[in-house]
């Protein structure tokens, strides 16, 4: 059975492993800045040209890192990926690496706050014109699109909203326009993303996320074809120092292994705790993209099988009442990341976006109520119980 065969799981265990001359089972950690070569000559030659199993330095490669890209782009459905340091370091280096001044870009407004710090404030100041639309708004995204359109950005599934997008749709209306899509698809999760599927030409991903799945450690990556990967991207990342640690790189690539097994079941959970909660008293709403809630809902089922593994409950009586729902969970912690396997609430408004000016939060729908939930590997039963006793208490 040939490697082009295997199903998602093999892949996530076995794609894109080499073993040294020692012949070991599990992946080793190169944690090495450098290499050694034999002779001046072999040096020039590197520099020359790199083959597939060299490396120069690890700004640049590194075995472990090369795994863990490989393993990352097969899983992703693209021919190639660079890891970056965090997924900040992938979307800005995407952005960076593609863009120029005068560029014209298009981007949904619901945004990941730092996302939207790049767009804004960098690539503004470097002459980079940005429109914002309404991500959902078909219409929208038809008429931002121009003829000089570079680049068009989004997030697949919007932090902390849940909004979802056509991703089709956006894909046709920019490449008919000879823009470039760029699809954040940290929420979506490697194993739900339709980013490739969809016509997509780069996904960016925090790997913080599902990925390391444990709360350890930061990481990201950037796939698309080879040209590109390889081309701009590299050069880009290479120079800049966005290059991820090797150390990072064999922790999530360990993490890998069992990505398939972690996000189906936080996925579940996810939509267990929304059938619970749906309709209950004490809340405005529950929203999670996969479940029939969801004003987008048929949307969603028809880009993926699942939606992540966050979901969104609104509670009524405004921040006070939030505030002692949130202090009375017992399992749930009180964070601000996702996708861990312990189990998160957030507080959007006074945490990851309190940056935003009222008038922004009201336009995105990040209420004084909302709070964004990370289902994780802890019994959905227990979770659930957590989440009603809290509710009693408001
Ligand atoms: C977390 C997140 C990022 C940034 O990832 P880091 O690994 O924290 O740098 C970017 N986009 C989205 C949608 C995210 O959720």
């Amino acid at each position: 059975m040939g490697k082009t065969d295997w199903k998602l799981r093999t892949k996530l265990v076995h794609d894109g492993s080499r073993r040294s001359q020692y012949g070991e089972v599990s992946e080793a950690m190169f944690l090495t800045q450098g290499f050694v070569y034999e002779t001046a000559e072999a040096a020039e030659q590197r520099f020359i040209e790199i083959g597939s199993d060299e490396f120069i330095y690890a700004r640049y490669g590194n075995p472990t890192t090369r795994m863990f890209e490989d393993r990352m782009a097969s899983i992703l459905g693209f021919e190639d990926a660079f890891a970056c340091a965090s997924g900040m370091a992938a979307v800005n280096g995407a952005l960076m690496s593609l863009l120029k001044a005068g560029d014209h870009v298009v981007s949904s407004r619901a945004l990941f706050g730092s996302c939207l710090y790049i767009l804004e404030d960098v690539l503004g100041r470097f002459g980079v014109e940005i429109t914002l639309v309404d991500g959902t708004d078909l219409a929208a995204w038809d008429a931002a699109i121009r003829d000089d359109t570079a680049l068009v950005f989004l997030e697949s599934i919007s932090n902390p909203t849940l909004e979802v997008i056509d991703l089709k749709h956006v894909c046709d209306v920019a490449h008919a326009k000879g823009a470039l899509v760029v699809v954040d698809d940290a929420m979506a999760t490697p194993i739900f993303s339709y980013a490739q599927a969809c016509g997509a030409d780069l996904a960016v991903i925090s790997t913080t996320k599902h990925v390391d799945g444990q709360g350890r450690v930061l990481g990201g990556i950037i796939a698309g074809t080879r040209d590109v990967i390889r081309g701009p991207v590299e050069a880009y990342m290479k120079h800049s120092g966005g290059a991820m640690s090797p150390f990072h790189a064999w922790v999530q690539l360990k993490s890998l292994e069992t990505l398939d097994l972690r996000v189906r079941q936080q996925s579940g959970t996810a939509l267990a705790i929304c059938e619970v909660l749906d309709g209950h008293p004490k809340l405005n709403a529950v929203r999670f993209p996969t479940h029939v809630a969801h004003p987008q809902y048929e949307l969603a089922k028809s880009q993926g099988e699942s939606a992540g593994t966050v979901l969104t409950i609104d509670v009524k009586g405004g921040k006070d009442a939030c505030f002692k729902f949130l202090n009375a969970l017992d399992i749930f912690t009180i964070s601000n990341n996702f996708a861990d396997a312990k189990s998160i609430a957030t507080h959007p408004a006074t945490t990851t976006h309190a940056r935003l000016p009222q008038e922004q939060k009201d336009t995105l729908g990040i209420t004084p109520g909302l709070v964004r939930l990370s289902a994780g590997l802890e019994d959905a039963g227990d979770l659930i119980a957590d989440l009603l006793a809290a509710l009693e208490t408001v």
